[in-house]
C-alpha cells in the first residue's frame, strides 16, 4: 500500500466508484472527490458507479451526480443487480423486503412481487420492516425458497447515530429460519459486478469490507480513500490492504 500520486490513475481506462462516502455523505457532497471525478471523465476515463445501498432508483443517482457536474456511464446499485441475478436464474416470482430502489428494480425486469409461493426470498434495506414481513420472509425461507440478500451492510451512518442496514434484517430473517442466504448479491461479492468489463478498472472506495475486499477478491487494483467509513488505522486491524490511499481524490 501507498499514497496514490496524480499519475497512477492514468494507468486505467475505467474508474469502478463507490457513492456513499466517495462522492458525498448523505447530504453532503465530498468536493475533492467531486471535482477530481469530473476531471477523469474529461481525460476520457469511464466512470461506473457502484452502491450496495438497494433503497433508490439508478435515476435519483444520475440526476444528483448530473447536478454535481459529473456524467456517469453507467450507475450499479445492490437492487439492479440483484434483478439481473434473478432473471438470468429465471427466478419470475419474489417476496420482497426493501424500498422503492428494490421494488422498482425488480418489476422494471419483469418479475412478479407476491405474497404467495415466491420462488425467492429477496432482502434489501427496508426502514418500515416490522414483526409481519419478518414472520412472512421467514416463513417462506424455511419452507425452502430462495434467499437473496442485496447486501450483508450493518448500518448506513447518519448524522446523529446509524440506521440499521440491508445486513441486519437479513440477520433476523436468517436467526428465525435457521438459514443463511444461498447468495449475496452486493459487495464485496462479485455478483454486483457481472456483465462489466474489469480490464483497465480500478476500484474506489471508503469501505474496506466491502469496496477494498471486492477488488482484491475480484483482482482488481484499489484506491481506500479517507473520505467516508474507515481510517487509515483499520487496514491493519481489518487485515484488507489496498494498493493505493489517499486523503481524497484531489489533494494528491
Ligand atoms: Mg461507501
Amino acid at each position: 500500500m501507498r499514497a496514490l500520486k496524480p499519475e497512477d490513475l492514468e494507468n486505467f481506462s475505467t474508474i469502478l466508484c463507490d457513492l456513499d462516502g466517495v462522492v458525498w455523505r448523505e447530504k453532503n457532497v465530498i468536493w475533492e472527490n467531486v471535482n477530481a471525478l469530473r476531471e477523469l471523465k474529461g481525460r476520457g476515463k469511464r466512470l461506473i458507479f457502484i452502491t450496495n445501498n438497494s433503497s433508490r432508483k439508478p435515476d435519483d443517482y444520475w440526476e444528483r451526480l448530473r447536478e454535481l457536474g459529473i456524467e456517469a456511464d453507467m450507475i450499479i446499485t445492490s437492487s439492479t443487480a440483484t434483478a439481473n441475478y434473478l432473471v438470468k436464474r429465471g427466478i419470475k416470482r419474489v417476496y420482497a423486503v426493501g424500498e422503492e430502489g428494490l421494488f422498482w428494480a425488480l418489476e422494471s425486469n419483469g418479475i412478479e412481487i407476491c405474497e404467495e409461493e415466491p420462488q425467492a426470498v429477496v432482502v434489501g434495506i427496508d426502514r418500515t420492516f416490522n414483526y409481519e414481513k419478518l414472520k412472512k420472509a421467514s416463513n417462506f425461507v424455511y419452507f425452502g425458497a430462495l434467499f437473496v440478500a442485496t447486501n450483508l451492510d450493518a448500518h448506513v451512518r447518519e448524522e446523529n447515530g446509524i440506521l440499521p442496514g440491508a445486513g441486519s434484517i437479513v440477520s433476523a430473517i436468517s436467526y428465525a429460519s435457521g438459514r443463511k442466504p444461498d447468495v449475496v448479491i452486493g459487495k464485496p461479492n462479485r455478483y454486483i459486478f457481472e456483465n462489466l468489463d474489469l480490464n483497465g478498472a480500478v476500484l474506489i472506495g471508503d469501505n474496506l469490507e466491502t469496496d477494498i475486499l471486492a477488488g482484491k477478491k475480484l483482482g482488481i487494483p484499489t484506491v481506500f480513500v479517507l473520505s467516508g467509513v474507515h481510517k487509515l488505522e483499520d487496514v491493519e486491524r481489518l487485515k484488507i490492504e489496498p494498493d493505493f490511499y489517499a486523503e481524497n481524490l484531489q489533494r494528491l
